[in-house]
């Protein structure tokens, strides 16, 4: 019993610390484990992180803008690998058609010319134009591609009037387009139908237009939901002009505005070279366009109506004397004269944000 008694106080220090260290072995097992569990979850989280963030950059970035490579397959590291991300095709041509109907018509505008407008305001209006003023709309394909043909001489501020309205209508209505000015160079007599020919071919030359639409610099439309663009008949758009109590002169009327197909004005050969001066030009395409069976299409007299710039009369524009003898031949010219007999020079081309300017010698007429 002594002997116990003295063994005692030794037995249970040695337990004593026995128990210590085994607490402390416990805590320090504990503490790693914490610790490598901690450390993997904060590896976890900024691989999810890194892994979020490409996620997001891909879903922002506009389809216009996204660099080729973000179009395939990405697989990154361990955590990312078992989400494959792809991209949807971004490619232009791959863009869903615009609608039938635009959704950005405003319908009825107000349409005025009392105070002057310059290029910058309009340039500054109309951010989305590229060079030579074609505009090609971003979210969707257009479902046409036309050609604005302008025949053109000393008119600028009627230009700048027509570029001023027109422009955000065109954009609205969602065409993929282009405005030609197609500027008579020299002093000899107007000649309107023949600019018109030489806008149709010089257009062709710059894109593959299907649809041309042939507007006088000084006529804007009152109301967007008059489409510029072509239909399954010739269509004539400035159907209810201000200038003739807003309706038509006659039943045959198709100046001011019109709009054809490519197919539309091969078939009619284009359109007369030898209409010098003004008037009967329009009379000559109507009965073209009769003879080879075709009919005219046009909006309703509200959705067409239009306004003309008021103006004297052009310098050597006056009524061609020679207009009813033409007017009166038609079927017998339409053959012979037209695209196929078009001859003339390019003097200048220029381009600017707004429009493409070509200036063209159209030569003499024949005495
Ligand atoms: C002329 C056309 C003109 C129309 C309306 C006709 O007499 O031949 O060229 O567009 O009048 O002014």
């Amino acid at each position: 019993m002594p002997e116990a008694n003295l063994n005692l106080p030794g037995a249970s220090l040695q337990k004593t610390c026995t128990c210590v260290v085994l607490l402390c072995a416990l805590h320090i097992s504990v503490m790693v484990l914490y610790y490598f569990n901690t450390f993997d979850m904060i590896r976890n989280s900024f691989a999810q992180n890194q892994q979020q963030q490409s996620h997001d950059s891909l879903l922002i970035i506009p389809p216009s803008e996204a660099p080729p490579r973000n179009r395939e397959i990405i697989t990154t590291d361990r955590e990312i690998k078992s989400i494959q991300i792809t991209v949807q095709p971004t490619k232009d041509n791959e863009l869903e058609m615009c609608p039938e109907r635009s959704p950005m018509l405003v319908g009825p505008l107000r349409i005025e010319f009392s105070q002057l407008v310059s290029l910058d305001l309009v340039k500054s209006e109309n951010p989305a134009l590229k060079e030579g003023g074609r505009y090609t709309p971003k979210d969707c394909k257009a479902q046409q591609k036309v050609a604005i043909i302008i025949p053109f001489r000393n008119r600028e501020e009627h230009l700048k009037f027509w570029l001023y309205y027109l422009h955000p209508i065109l954009q609205r209505q969602q065409l993929d387009y282009g405005v030609y000015v197609i500027n008579q160079d020299g002093e000899e007599t107007f000649n309107r139908a023949k600019l018109l020919n030489i806008g149709y071919a010089e257009a062709l030359k710059e894109y593959d237009y299907e649809c041309f639409v042939f507007s006088d610099v000084d006529l804007i439309p009152m109301d967007d939901r008059n489409i510029y663009k072509c239909y399954s008949q010739p269509r004539h758009l400035a159907v209810s002009m201000d200038k003739f109590g807003f309706r038509l002169p006659y039943n045959q009327y198709f100046g001011g505005v019109s709009s054809l197909s490519k197919e539309q004005f091969l078939k009619i050969n284009g359109f007369p070279n030898n209409y010098w001066g003004w008037g009967g030009e329009d009379d000559d395409i109507y009965n073209r366009l009769a003879s080879r069976g075709m009919s005219i299409s046009r909006p309703d007299g509200v959705i067409g109506k239009c306004r003309m710039i008021r103006h004297d009369r052009d310098q050597k524009n006056d009524p061609n004397p020679q207009r009813f003898d033409r007017i009166a031949h038609t079927r017998e010219t339409m053959n012979i004269d037209g695209i196929n007999s078009l001859t003339y020079e390019v003097v200048k081309k220029e381009r600017n944000s707004l429009f493409t300017k070509i200036t063209v010698n159209v030569g003499v007429p024949k005495r």
